[in-house]
């Protein structure tokens, strides 16, 4: 019996907590390369849609990030991903839970989520 209390104290503070977490109210794609957001707390953040794409969280670009900063005798030439990296943009976006955000770039990749946290984090400065 006091477990169960003590449950029933707990548990709504913890999802309290969550909740009060920034949701996006609205996504904009803007016409010069710009995502912005506005918060459900009222603020708005910028982001670079090439900026996103380079650090797209997914486990394949996180790979091929690491393999880029590796120092080693490996040469990588400079492909044509990279002019398609500065010119990325977002084509579309879609809500993943509660929590993050999904963009599908036009280089047809998708399989990035982006939490809320990292997208404040990343936000430009403006
Ligand atoms: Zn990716």
């Amino acid at each position: 019996m006091e477990t169960a209390l003590w449950l029933t104290c707990f548990i709504p503070n913890r999802m309290g907590k969550q909740q009060s977490m920034a949701r996006p109210r609205s996504v904009n794609i803007e016409d010069d390369g710009i995502l912005s957001i506005s918060w459900m707390d009222g603020t708005t953040t910028r982001h670079s849609m090439a900026q996103l794409r380079k650090e797209c969280p997914c486990a394949n670009c996180k790979i091929e990030r690491e393999k880029l900063s590796q120092p080693g005798p490996i040469l990588r030439v400079i492909d044509s991903s990279a002019p398609a990296l500065k010119e990325a943009r977002i084509v579309e976006f879609s809500p993943v839970g509660r929590y993050a955000l999904s963009f599908v770039f036009n280089d047809g990749h998708s399989t990035g989520i982006y939490t809320f946290d990292f997208l404040r984090e990343t936000a430009l400065e403006s």
